[in-house]
């Protein structure tokens, strides 16, 4: 089999975003194809933290080339959520700091901001420090920003952006979340 290596290695920002489903897990697949070429791959959650999802310990599996971490106390602003919007975005402060540390760090050929978007939009992170982040990428590293209604001005600065529509989804036929496939 050939295995063909680009002439000129560029690092790339992609945006996965809009409100059809396969954002997270077109990330997911990323950092899958990605272990096969023995890459290294950083993968942080933004607002997760009250339901299990299986890429918990699924990802386990990719240990040690891919490091994830699952920051956050849930979805913000949905009815149910005690959780007031300071603690909320207190979380996603810490987690856009640790994004930072990986980014810079030198240690990962790709890092995976899960849910960045929804973030920003809830004003839990502020656009300038995405921008930053943006601005701190190593030339050569993969950022991947996932999530509903990304910003313009992020979506300027990327390589690749690509908006998932719903046009149908089983959950408005009343078919709850399946194992695997939602979660
Ligand atoms: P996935 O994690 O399946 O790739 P996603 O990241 O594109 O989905 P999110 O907005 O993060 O979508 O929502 C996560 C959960 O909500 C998943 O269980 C997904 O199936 C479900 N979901 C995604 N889009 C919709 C939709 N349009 N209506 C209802 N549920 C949805
Ligand atoms: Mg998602």
């Amino acid at each position: 089999m050939q295995h063909l290596e680009p002439k000129q290695k560029t690092g790339l920002v992609v945006i996965l975003t809009g409100n059809g489903k396969g954002k997270t897990t077109s990330a997911l697949g990323m950092a899958l194809r990605a272990v096969g070429h023995k890459m290294r791959v950083c993968i942080i959650q933004f607002m997760k933290g009250d339901l299990y999802t299986g890429e918990i310990d699924g990802l386990k599996w990719l240990a040690p080339l891919v490091e994830f971490h699952q920051t956050g106390k849930g979805f913000c602003g949905i009815q149910g959520n005690p959780i007031p919007y300071h603690e909320h975005r207190a979380n996603a402060q810490c987690a856009i700091e640790l994004a930072g540390e990986k980014i810079r760090s030198g240690q990962f050929d790709i890092v995976i901001l899960d849910e960045i978007n929804n973030a920003l939009q809830l004003r839990l992170v502020d656009l300038p420090q995405v921008l930053e982040l943006l601005d701190a990428r190593p030339p050569d590293l993969h950022l991947v920003l996932t999530g509903r209604d990304a910003h313009p001005d992020v979506c300027d600065r990327a390589h690749t952006v690509t908006e998932l529509v719903e046009i149908r989804h089983a959950y408005r036929d009343g078919i709850e979340a399946q194992q695997g496939i939602d979660y």
